[in-house]
């Protein structure tokens, strides 16, 4: 049997929205990317036509997202 009991003494400080909010807008402009770079092509295109296939064409491939 263990002699130590859980006895929380400190509470965790909430973070403040100020210092959070930088990282949102990255990981949200991280995520549009990727998706214009992996998956912006065919049923889940969101623009008409190739253009934005064809501009970040070869990243797909070097990130090794499926293409044709
Ligand atoms: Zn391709």
């Amino acid at each position: 049997m263990s002699d130590t009991t859980f006895a929380p003494d400190r509470i965790a400080a909430p973070i403040p929205v100020r210092e959070v909010l930088p990282w949102v807008l990255f990981a949200a402009l991280a995520l549009l990317a990727i998706y214009f770079v992996g998956v912006e092509e065919g049923a889940t295109s969101l623009i008409n036509g190739m253009y934005v296939h064809e501009f970040v064409h070869d990243g797909r491939h070097l990130l090794g997202f499926p293409c044709h």
